[in-house]
């Protein structure tokens, strides 16, 4: 008996040409002109091999090859995706999308190719695990897109699952590192620091300048090991908050003091505006602290020599609205939210940092029910707006 191909394609051209180069290798052929079409000139005729088009009105081609894929009855029989790149609307790359969707081979519609040598060896493989296989009962374009939504559906649900536990692998790993990574560096910069106060013997002047450089390297490294740990602990839904009444004012005279010497060295001049009859908010002091010098120690760095940073304080309808503003670089309008997503670095001059400060401030803010968001254009200085809810005892 012929072996029978099935050509899906709503061009009549693509058809005849096929067609031609079929009938002469004595194949028997049938026709398709959409998607739902295709399902059932399947589902009637079974045929040994489906060559399939992508854009076709009602469902595209990656549609079907999902479809039929996932009936039992029709999942062994090859199916040839065969497009273009130029005409791929919706995908990047279709041949990767191709096999993603199950297909068995892929014809680039703008080669040269012998299609009966190209469908020859998927027509060998199957003949080998053939099954006999019955007719199916015809289907309905209203029971094919049901069936098609479940089957996406089901599909999603795998995906994110995956990508979840992928995701939550990734966590652990990262928080498992950091870890590991802790100790050592505690340990090594205890040495340093006994080294450069001469526990281990005199110190030379060049000696002290390298244990200098090397105790900063140690402690930019354990600015980064804390982040990771800081943003596992966030997304794995364990850090909490250890709340109590904060006044966010003497916080900011805190962090500023702390800052006083690169303030002073850089020459910025800062301006307060901080409205003196705030209440206090209920929240974790430390981890507004962080949030602060977060944000804060960016504008520092950003600021230019003797360049003006604003900070301001107000209440704004039951919340805290704290501003920070600097005179810096600015920020690109297409970059406003992307900076606070992990490990985003947007400047070009690279200064020290690890792209995790914003997305630890965000989410502290976030566990506090507040909102950050940035201001800024490109050459005219950033603002970076907080708002905290203020909570009472009660
Ligand atoms: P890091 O500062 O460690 O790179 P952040 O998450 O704190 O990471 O910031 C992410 C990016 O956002 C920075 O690399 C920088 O490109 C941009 N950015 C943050 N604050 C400012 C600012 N005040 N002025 C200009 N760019 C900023």
């Amino acid at each position: 008996m012929k072996e029978k191909i099935l050509i899906v394609d709503d061009s009549e051209l693509v058809h005849q040409i096929f067609t031609a180069q079929l009938d002469e290798a004595d194949y028997k052929v049938v026709h398709a002109y959409d998607g739902i079409e295709a399902i059932n000139v399947v589902f009637a005729e079974m045929p040994d091999l489906i060559l399939l088009d992508v854009n076709m009105p009602k469902i595209n081609g990656y549609q079907v090859c999902r479809l039929l894929k996932d009936y039992p009855a029709t999942k062994e029989i090859p199916i040839i995706i065969q497009t273009s790149k130029s005409t791929a609307v919706s995908v990047a790359d279709p041949k990767v999308w191709s096999f993603e969707t199950g297909a068995d081979g892929y014809i680039d519609k703008e080669e040269e190719l012998q299609i009966v040598q190209y469908i020859k060896p998927f027509l060998e493989k199957r003949e080998k695990s053939k099954t006999l296989s019955k007719q199916l009962k015809s289907i309905t374009e209203i029971e094919i897109m049901t069936a098609l939504s479940h089957l996406l559906d089901k599909q999603l649900y795998v995906n994110v699952t995956y990508l979840k536990e992928l995701n939550e692998r990734k966590n652990a790993f990262v928080a498992n590192v950091s870890h590991e990574f802790k100790s050592p560096l505690a340990a090594i910069k205890g040495y340093l620091d006994n080294m450069g106060v001469g526990i281990y013997g005199n110190v030379s002047a060049e000696q002290e300048e390298v244990l200098k450089m090397c105790i900063q390297t140690v402690n930019r490294l354990n600015r980064l090991v804390s982040d990771l740990l800081d943003l596992s602990k966030i997304e794995a839904g364990k850090m909490t908050l250890n709340k109590q009444e904060v006044d966010v004012r003497i916080l900011l005279e805190e962090i500023l003091k702390t800052y006083a010497v690169i303030i002073d060295q850089k020459k910025i001049n800062i301006k307060k505006e901080l409205d003196p009859r705030l209440p206090l908010i209920m929240g974790d002091k430390d981890r507004l602290m962080q949030m602060v010098i977060n944000i804060l120690y960016n504008s520092i760095k950003y600021s230019p020599e003797h360049g003006v940073l604003i900070i301001r304080l107000k209440l704004e309808t039951a919340q805290l609205r704290l501003e920070i503003q600097d005179a810096g670089p600015g920020i690109a309008k297409e970059n406003l939210d992307k900076i606070f997503d992990k490990f985003v670095r947007i400047s070009a001059e690279k200064r020290e940092g690890t792209g995790l400060g914003l997305p630890i401030a965000k989410d502290i803010i976030a566990l506090h029910g507040g909102r950050i968001w940035a201001e800024s254009e490109e050459g005219k200085g950033s603002k970076f707006i907080v708002l905290l809810p203020i909570e009472t005892n009660s």
